[in-house]
């Protein structure tokens, strides 16, 4: 067990390792943070922030030395830099892991490799591939760059196949994974933590609507027949099992109009639609991550009443600083900012989080709040 006193490393610096860091200095652990900026979301609440680039093998190395154990807010780091990191101090997740998840073609052949239910997919890596795939899955479709890109970048969709010359240049032509465009009903993610001995505990599943490709609301618990949040609790443990994964993973589903259950996509660390669980939960995400990283016995996910959490992008900001007394006068609100200081367009700059007796209660309660910051 490493346990509170002991320092734990994050590799990547934004709003998911402030929060996570902050969990982990509440616990008494200490807090390194690794990334190529500074004064970063992360970076403003640990207690040692590294600004180095991820291909610098060395920093790395001696960033490992100094911790405990190592983790990550941020999938995207080279596998290479993971390496480096292992060879001083355990990381966790581990690199298997990690190697799966970065990659959206990597990830979709290991669900589909097992058994688990995706939406119908081809791989491309050249212009004639792409149109191959796309004459197979047929179209609509949508064509996503197999490197990850998040929220929603490195998407076009595919109306017909004349698009496809046009969409390989838009994406840099380069390798790419064809979905077949499925109508959704709603969308969920179950958030779940692995332990060192293997225990599994998961949250109930959240409900998710984006806006522009992007978070911008999240509800629990989800309003999907039990049935379907059950299969989507089960399918999560499985993946956990499959990948002997060790920390917390988020499995984002599709709910379609017919009622199919199809995973989406995979995170590997914390993740946006587990946000209120800092506030609506007995454990956080952000200490289960601690628990379950740090060899601890999980925490219980028990939600404390029905809660929404709505997203404050940059936006906000265009006509100047918020109205931040408009939603305090919400006296439930709880908000919370990540220390970014330039507020750009889609940029995600901190969300809000309600508890109400219904999740449609908190949720029209967390837009109204929203809603105030422009007035
Ligand atoms: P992703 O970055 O893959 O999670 O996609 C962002 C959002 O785009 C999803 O949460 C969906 O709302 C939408 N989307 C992505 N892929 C599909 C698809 N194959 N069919 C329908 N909607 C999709």
């Amino acid at each position: 067990m490493i346990g509170p006193g002991a320092t734990i490393g994050v590799l990547g610096s934004g709003q998911l390792g402030r929060m996570f860091a902050i969990a982990a200095r509440r616990m008494g652990y200490r807090v390194h943070t690794f990334s190529p900026d500074d004064d970063t979301p992360t970076g403003q609440v640990a207690d040692v922030e590294i600004t180095a680039r991820y291909d610098d093998l060395d920093a790395l190395r001696a960033f490992a030395r100094n911790v405990d154990v190592v983790t990550f807010e941020f999938e995207n780091v080279p596998i290479e830099a993971v390496a480096a990191a292992e060879e001083h101090a355990p990381v966790r997740p581990g690199g298997a892991a990690l190697h799966t998840a970065q990659q959206r073609a990597r990830e979709k052949a290991f669900l589909a490799d097992h058994g688990f239910p995706t939406v119908p997919f081809a791989r491309a890596a050249t212009l004639d591939e792409l149109s191959a795939a796309v004459a197979r899955v047929g179209t609509p479709a949508v064509v996503k760059t197999a490197a990850f890109g998040y929220d929603g970048k490195g998407q076009h969709k595919v109306t017909t196949p004349a698009d496809v010359e046009r969409i390989w240049t838009a994406i840099g032509r380069q390798e790419a994974v064809v979905e077949a465009f499925v109508c959704l009903q709603a969308e969920i993610s179950v958030i779940a933590a692995r332990g060192l001995d293997g225990e599994i505990v998961e949250y109930p599943p959240f409900e998710n609507r984006h806006r522009n490709h992007i978070l911008d609301l999240t509800t629990c618990p989800a309003a999907v027949p039990e049935p379907i949040g059950r299969h989507a609790t089960d399918i999560a443990r499985a993946i956990l099992e499959e990948l002997q994964y060790v920390g917390l993973l988020c499995v984002e589903f599709f709910v379609t109009t017919d009622g199919e259950l199809l995973v989406n996509e995979l995170a590997p660390r914390p993740h946006n639609s587990g946000h209120l669980t800092f506030d609506a939960a007995v454990t956080s995400q952000f200490e289960q991550q601690v628990r379950a990283i740090c060899g601890l016995p999980l925490g219980s996910t028990e939600l404390l009443r029905p809660a929404a959490m709505v997203n404050l992008l940059g936006d906000l900001w265009a006509g100047g600083e918020p109205n931040w007394a408009g939603a305090f006068r919400f006296s439930d609100v709880k908000l919370h900012l990540y220390g970014k200081s330039e507020p750009r367009a889609g940029r995600k700059m901190g969300h809000i989080t309600v508890l109400g007796r219904t999740a449609a209660e908190a949720q029209e309660r967390a837009i109204a709040a929203r809603d105030a910051l422009l007035i």
